[in-house]
């Protein structure tokens, strides 16, 4: 068990650290959360320094790089925002990696240059209004028609909707119930029928795209199937790398909470001296940086154990739910240092609260992964609905 970074690890985070500081993204972070725009030039800039695809194909322009190397990116980048560093999390642990892994040669070679070059992205399409938690309760469906497919339903919730190029939807091959008739098909923005609904306003997250997709009718080529019906258990599979991710931005947002933390209880000053002099938020920083420490030993568990190919569902399971529950507890700490300031938009805490809120429902809820994680321990399935 190896607990360094390699030489190479190290200069990415530095490299991610003073590019931070030259450009000042603690700024660009606070703008972006203001304006609830989503950071475009990013994409490009990210691009040209290889950031985007990290872990994709080299043949086909990503970097073939290992997942750690994308999370410690993600991490670094989610310290100042998690916006910032939503082009890497999008293009190296999103569901671009499905069509890296499933795809034909044909799919890799129209979407994965574009992708690295921050031209093109790919929204994972799963929840519907009347499907979360249960995704086998999906009702969008697929029909044959000769060559082509014919698309009918909504989905809710879609990261990167209106905004991504691409979008790998969850549909239902109509006559087949259950989790055997679902399959994933490519949908193209711009195709006849494929419409987008409002824009989400969410309490956090300002400026990450998200919104319905309204499919009436949608004819999509049959070899835009990634996943074909009977296959579900594959995207399941892929979703972990996703779950490695989510847990990195928690990583990184909770990092950069305790940062603020620290900072400000050595500037703040309460009976007449610096408040970090008093033991009780001493205590509370280290318990923070405590929780922190033993989550990343979790995330990168399930990320070194990947390797170049898919985590364990069980150690990416528990990495992104013990994440979410610690981003949750930490920013919320942070906030208690601040005192009334915490409360104040004048300080970067009250933001990093909101953001980190979103992850423990992001790609699966605390309650179902620990639901896949009992059926693990236990070595049996408990049906929810039954
Ligand atoms: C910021 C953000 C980004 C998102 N991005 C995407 C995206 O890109 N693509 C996408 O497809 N979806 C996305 N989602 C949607 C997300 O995946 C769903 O919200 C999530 O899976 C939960 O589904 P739901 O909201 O329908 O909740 P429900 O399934 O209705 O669940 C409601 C509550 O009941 C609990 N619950 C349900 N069943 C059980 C059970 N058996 N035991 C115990 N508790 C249970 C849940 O844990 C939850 O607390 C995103 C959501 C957010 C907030």
């Amino acid at each position: 068990m190896d607990f360094n970074f390699s030489d190479e690890q190290l200069i990415l985070i530095d490299t991610i650290r003073t590019m931070g500081k030259r450009e000042n993204f603690k700024q660009m972070a606070a703008q972006i959360d203001a304006r609830a725009e989503f950071p475009q030039a990013l994409m490009d800039k990210f691009g040209r320094m290889g950031l985007l695809g990290m872990t994709l194909s080299p043949e086909y322009g990503g970097g073939g790089q290992p997942a750690l190397n994308a999370l410690i990116t993600i991490e670094e980048l989610a310290k100042f925002s998690p916006l910032i560093a939503a082009p890497v999390f999008e293009s190296s642990v999103g569901a671009v990696r499905v069509i890296d892994i499933f795809g034909s040669h044909e799919h890799k070679s129209r979407i994965i240059p574009g992708v690295c070059r921050g031209e093109y992205s790919v929204s994972v399409c799963m929840t519907e209004p009347g499907a979360g938690s249960d995704l086998t309760a999906l009702t969008t469906h697929i029909v044959e028609d000769g060559d082509e497919l014919i698309l009918n339903g909504r989905k809710t919730f879609i990261t990167g909707g209106g905004h991504a190029s691409h979008y790998l939807v969850y549909a239902r091959y109509k006559d087949v119930p259950g989790y055997k008739g679902i399959c994933g098909v490519l949908v193209e923005k711009g195709t006849p029928g494929f419409t987008f609904g409002k824009q989400e306003e969410f309490m956090g997250l300002r400026g990450m795209p998200s919104c319905d997709l309204i499919f009436e009718d949608v004819r999509i080529p049959k070899k835009n199937l990634i996943i074909g019906k009977g296959e579900f258990k594959k995207l399941m599979t892929t979703f972990d790398i996703e779950r490695c991710g989510n847990a990195a931005m928690c990583l990184g947002v909770a990092a950069g909470a305790i940062e603020e933390a620290v900072k400000y209880s050595q500037e703040r000053r309460a009976f007449g001296r610096p408040i970090c002099e008093f033991q009780d938020i001493q205590f509370a920083v280290v318990d923070m940086t405590m929780k922190l420490e033993a989550a990343r030993l979790l995330v990168y568990r399930a990320a070194t154990g990947a390797g170049k190919g898919l985590p364990s569902i069980y150690e990416a399971s528990m990495g992104k739910c013990y994440a979410n529950e610690m981003v949750m507890d930490i920013t919320g700490r942070a906030m208690q240092i601040f005192g009334g300031y915490g409360y104040s938009k004048e300080f970067p805490i009250e933001r990093m609260f909101r953001d980190g809120r979103a992850w423990s429902v992001a790609g699966g809820t605390l309650q179902m992964l620990k639901i896949t994680m009992a059926s693990m321990i236990y070595g049996r399935r408990f049906n929810q609905g039954k």
